[in-house]
């Protein structure tokens, strides 16, 4: 379940306002995605305002697909955009809704405006239409056929319905004012021949409305009350409701709020699928995508993206949000609700010269910090260890947490150990300390009291699972891959986004979940990817446990 986060933001007040007055007695709104594409986190911004609209005034949220484009839409991205939506903890009930069962409705509304005299069919080229359109600064001109009368309109539209013209011989355009200061009331095409295969409505049509007349049209037939988008669709509002009052059908409204931008961050279906097209990423899901299938497939949470929501809120500013803010929401639910577990992902040996051979003792450590309901397992332990390279230091300073000569440090949950002697490769990278630990230390604390100053995670050897660890980092190498005109966003691509390693793991997390979070304790966080088996044990890190230092 969602769990419910509480925003107030204008389109708030506005419905406030709305139901205050009595305009509207029961809020209705809609998450409208095109099935072209695999939802991001962009997409998530609009989800939460949609869906958490409909939650706070217990009102509904339909899915609607708009599939009024017959191209490039697919069955695939239908059943994972629904995947991505439930994740999001969000829920549709029945109303799942597609846009292309409203042709029929659209056609005959498009017949209602021709026999207003709103509606005309027009056979300029597209160049021509551009030159007859104007610009922003100069009125457009009368293009011909917008004199027509009805019969012949009515009779012209029916032979574009009837296949009677080739693709891009003419369109139906609305008639509104060619001398409008805003273009988009400039008698704009609302139907246009396309002779497409259709996922849903097959070879029926070969004639598809245009967004803006269908979209407005999408949200009357539903009922939808406050119909939310993004801030580049104000200038189409007129339409929006020129249309729907002419049609003197249900009047929807539409309002517009700013895009969710991330720094390090390309967020655009069509620039996505150029990555997985090109191969440049290992398909929608690959961790380093700002998809909400990668996203998850990394680790990030559902709580975590909409909290980010939430603090981003809903305003027409258009703004960009730091990745760091982002990844230290991550970082805080994981932090609270990952399972801790032993990792050691640049391993060196420790061998304990005095400790049998053959003895292996178990130590409970507990789950969670913080958490005692978590429980504890059980960690096997022996006579040889894997622990962090990072963990040990020729003489190191007093602050150092780890092994030098001489010291002594607690092996998490099991002893007290002392570090001896040291062995190197002929590079003078160490392979493994040789140490000695204290019996009468165990579960890693002293019966005289004395006081070690660093704990240590590690793996026992023997019973270690060698994982395949993959190392995420941020996909581009700059914060604005679109930000340099001469240059393509995948030039930016940073070559080091994925190192993939072999580490040692506690051997119970051969047993993971796929899509199980953990921390690894003084590592970072990873999760089980869906490629995990206990045969071969696969972990995707999520973040690392802190946050790099900013360069
Ligand atoms: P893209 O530009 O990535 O292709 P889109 O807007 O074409 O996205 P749709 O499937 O048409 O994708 O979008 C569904 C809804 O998500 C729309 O209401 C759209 O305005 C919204 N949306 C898309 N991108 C963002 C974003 N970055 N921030 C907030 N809302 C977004
Ligand atoms: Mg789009």
């Amino acid at each position: 379940m969602s769990e419910e986060i509480k925003t107030t933001n204008f389109i708030h007040d506005i419905i406030d306002a709305d139901l205050a007055s009595g305009k509207r007695t029961e809020i209705v709104t809609r998450f409208p995605p095109e099935p072209n594409g695999y939802l991001h986190i962009g997409h998530a911004k609009a989800i939460t305002l949609d869906f958490g609209t409909a939650e706070k005034y217990n009102g509904k949220c339909h899915l609607r697909f708009d599939d009024t484009n017959p191209e490039a839409e697919d069955d695939e991205y239908v059943k994972a955009i629904q995947e991505d939506i439930a994740w999001l903890g969000y829920n549709w009930g029945d109303h799942i809704y597609w846009a292309s069962n409203y042709f029929d409705t659209m056609y005959e509304y498009a017949v209602r405006l021709i026999k207003k005299g709103k509606a005309y069919v027009c056979d300029l080229s597209s160049e021509e239409f551009k030159d007859y359109r104007g610009a922003p600064t100069e009125p457009g001109k009368e293009p011909p056929g917008r004199e027509r009368s009805v019969e012949e309109n009515l009779e012209l539209f029916e032979k574009m319905k009837d296949g009677g013209f080739e693709d891009g011989a003419c369109v139906l355009r609305a008639r509104i004012d060619m001398t409008s200061p805003n273009l988009h009331l400039r008698d704009p095409a609302i139907y246009r021949i396309k002779r497409a295969h259709h996922h849903n409505t097959g070879d029926k049509w070969c004639i598809y409305p245009m967004y803006d007349f269908a979209h407005c049209i999408e949200d009357s037939i539903e009922g939808v009350t406050h119909s939310m988008c993004t801030l580049e669709f104000a200038v189409h509002r007129p339409l929006y409701d020129w249309i729907l009052a002419e049609l003197e059908i249900f009047q929807s409204q539409q309002y517009e709020f700013s895009k969710l931008n991330l720094t390090y961050v390309v967020l655009s279906k069509r620039r996505l699928l150029e990555l997985v097209n090109e191969g440049r990423v290992s398909g929608w899901d690959d961790p380093r995508m700002p998809t909400l299938c990668g996203m998850r497939r990394r680790g990030f949470t559902a709580n975590a993206i909409k909290k980010l929501c939430a603090i981003v809120g809903c305003t027409k500013f258009e703004g960009i949000t730091e990745i760091e803010q982002f990844e230290s929401l991550i970082r805080d639910d994981l932090n609270e609700n990952s399972l801790r577990a032993m990792g050691v992902v640049d391993p060196i040996k420790v061998v304990i010269e005095n400790y049998p051979d053959d003895l292996t003792e178990e130590f409970e450590v507990a789950n969670h910090p913080q958490k005692e309901e978590e429980g504890k397992r059980t960690v096997p332990f022996s006579r040889e260890l894997w622990i962090e390279r990072t963990d040990y230091m020729d003489d190191a300073p007093n602050k150092f947490k780890g092994f030098t000569i001489g010291r002594e440090v607690r092996i998490r949950g099991a002893y007290l150990v002392t570090c001896n002697a040291v062995e190197k490769d002929a590079d003078g990278n160490v392979i493994s300390l040789s140490c000695t630990y204290d019996p009468e230390t165990k579960g890693g604390n002293a019966p005289d009291g004395r006081k070690v100053r660093s704990t240590i995670h590690w793996v026992s050897a023997k019973h270690a699972i060698d994982a395949e660890v993959r190392l995420y980092d941020r996909l581009y190498t700059v914060e604005n891959p679109l930000g340099d005109k001469e240059k393509d966003f995948k030039d930016f691509i940073n070559p080091d986004s994925l190192e993939v390693i072999t580490a040692k793991l506690e051997p119970g997390l051969a047993n993971a979940e796929p899509g199980t979070r953990y921390q690894f304790e003084r590592v970072g966080y990873f999760c089980a990817d869906k490629e995990h088996t206990p045969e071969k044990p696969v972990f995707n890190r999520t973040l690392t446990l802190r946050a790099p230092r900013k360069k």
